[in-house]
């Protein structure tokens, strides 16, 4: 497996799907976004070859996000080719929902394990707000369909000052009294062209579990307190479910990163903060051959960088979207 400079083995490989999307989350992309044009995206066969590579080079985790990932034509056929390439042991995706109903168990059947589900609040009206125009009964029907199919399920919470920070952050934790799923609060980070309203906005995860056990009581904390992925996790008292912290701004987990990203329009990127990048989309298309990328691949990862230097105010010109979030 690849490791960098810093001795972390890099095997966790995140795709954008597409950069599009069917929403605005405010603390993602502006209304007026523009997307980039097909030709620019990496083509089916493209992916498959650069996953091939990856998986050549010991990647055994991919999770598929975006822009939306459910929007990509053919991402069923997708999920199904991911999935059986010699070395995938755990495919994932995360997503919006909005479009999973019809979708969860082809997705299911196709090699798909889990689904993480964006929700930022249970108020509809507020739903719609945040995300500009989102109908959360959609985000529910995509939810109900994916765990009817026993897809495990995750929930993303992105906290917003004065926006979601309190009664919604409530609302979302009391979901895991009755369901087995665990529910992860993100500090927003400051990415793109919304950086400026993103670090106004941001809530660290200590307040947010200062809220959380205000209305419930004392939270267990997990695993000793080891994260799982990047989440801190913890429980309330009886409950079945869990509580995801994902805390990239006040408390990184840098040091334990063992991802890297791979855009829409196939550029390698080190660190979802950073912009350095590898152009593989250029590569394919000029012809360099598989081992030849596998290892431009690996020398790109011996230079991953630390950290994402959001303390040494860092700031990435792609957003969230952009990105692969
Ligand atoms: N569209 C899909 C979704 O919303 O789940 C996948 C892509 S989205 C960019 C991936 C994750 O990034 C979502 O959970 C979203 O809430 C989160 N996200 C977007 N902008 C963010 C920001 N500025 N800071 C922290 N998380 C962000
Ligand atoms: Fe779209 Fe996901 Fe960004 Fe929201 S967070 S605008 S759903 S890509």
């Amino acid at each position: 497996m690849p490791q960098d400079r810093f001795q972390r083995t890099i095997h966790y490989l995140r795709i954008s799907l597409t950069d599009m999307c069917n929403l605005r989350c405010v603390y993602c992309m502006p209304e007026d976004m523009t997307f980039r044009p097909r030709a620019e995206l990496l083509q089916d066969e493209e992916l498959l070859r650069l996953v091939n590579c990856f998986a050549g080079l010991g990647f055994d985790k991919i999770r598929l996000t975006g822009g939306e990932p459910t929007l990509r034509s053919n991402v069923v056929e997708l999920v199904r080719d991911l999935a059986q390439t010699p070395g995938i042991r755990e495919l994932a995706m995360t997503t919006n929902g909005i479009t999973l109903k019809p979708l969860a168990r082809a997705l299911r059947d196709a090699g798909l394990s889990r689904v993480n589900v964006s929700l930022d609040t249970l108020q509809p009206e507020k739903f719609r707000r945040l995300t500009r125009w989102g109908r959360i009964e959609d985000v529910w029907a995509g939810l109900a369909a994916a765990e009817a199919v026993g897809l495990g399920i995750k929930l993303n919470a992105v906290v917003v000052r004065h926006q979601n920070d309190r009664e919604d952050v409530v609302d979302l934790a009391r979901l895991t009294l009755e369901r087995a799923w665990q529910v992860r609060y993100i500090e927003v980070m400051p990415l793109g062209n919304v950086a400026d309203f993103q670090k106004t906005a941001m809530v660290s995860a200590n307040e947010l579990r200062a809220t959380i056990s205000e209305a419930f009581g004392p939270l267990e904390l997990l695993n000793e307190g080891r994260l799982d992925g990047e989440a801190r996790v913890y429980r309330l008292p009886n409950a079945k479910g869990t509580l995801g912290f994902i805390s990239p701004v006040t408390q990184p987990f840098c040091a334990g990163c063992n991802r890297v990203r791979l855009t829409a329009d196939g550029r390698l990127l080190l660190c979802l903060l950073r912009d350095k990048e590898l152009n593989l989309l250029q590569r394919l298309r000029a012809g360099t051959t598989d081992a030849e990328v596998m290892k431009a691949i690996s020398d790109t990862i011996w230079y991953k960088p630390w950290g994402h230097g959001l303390a040494q105010d860092v700031r990435p010109s792609r957003n969230m979207s952009e990105i692969g979030g």
